[in-house]
């Protein structure tokens, strides 16, 4: 069984996924997470497409869920590296390859096949798991996903601007719900929340 949240970055989506999965003892899969991997991948063979491609097929990528999901590339653990800025900067646009979503979206199949999992993402509710128990969508106002994303950055040690922030959120807002393959999307049976105005308790 699978519940889905999708949405765009900063909206709650990944720390509601995650507060229902302690709840409910279930297990919580993090797709924007899978996609920062490969996209740290891409940077780790210098940006070149031929080379990311190539290693692609032979890396070993690992992820469970233990208090927070926890992501590995060949053994070494990327679980922090895959929030660096960099790997914001590039991974709506490597998300959009075909190839790459696909290699994702078989590696999540397989992976939700044997237990309780609550995931979340961008067309999850759409495109990799239309047939799921239940699906939320998740918004809310620009400046608020910006204010957030921005003060877990800084909690994190990530330092950068507000201004910086909220350019990089809409960029990828406007990459992740227009391209080819599986645009970030409202399902039509997605039960939608604004979480604007909402605390996270509420
Ligand atoms: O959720 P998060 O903001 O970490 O996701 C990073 C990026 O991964 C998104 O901006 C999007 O480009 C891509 N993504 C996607 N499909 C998903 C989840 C994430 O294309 N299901």
């Amino acid at each position: 069984m699978i519940v889905v949240i999708d949405g765009p970055a900063g909206s709650g989506k990944s720390s509601t996924a995650r507060a229902v999965a302690h709840e409910l003892n279930i297990q919580y899969l993090d797709s924007g997470a899978l996609y920062r991997a490969v996209t740290y991948l891409f940077l780790e063979s210098e940006q070149s497409l031929p080379k990311f491609f190539e290693s692609l097929y032979s890396v070993q990528l690992t992820f469970k869920f233990d208090n927070e999901f926890q992501v590995t590339l060949n053994g070494e653990r990327i679980t922090e590296a895959i929030r660096d800025p960099m790997v914001s900067e590039h991974v709506s646009r490597i998300a959009a390859m075909t190839k790459v979503r696909e290699y994702i979206n078989a590696l999540m199949k397989k992976t939700v096949q044997n237990d309780l999992y609550i995931a979340d993402g961008r067309d999850l509710g759409t495109a990799v798991f239309p047939k799921a128990e239940c699906k939320f969508f998740m918004i809310a106002d620009l400046e608020i996903r910006a204010k957030r994303r921005h003060q877990e950055l800084n909690t994190n040690g990530i330092k950068v601007s507000y201004s910086e922030v909220i350019a990089e959120i809409k960029r990828r807002d406007k990459i992740d719900s227009t391209r080819d393959n599986d645009p970030l999307k409202q399902a039509d049976d997605a039960i939608l929340i604004d979480s604007s105005a909402f605390n996270f308790d509420e």
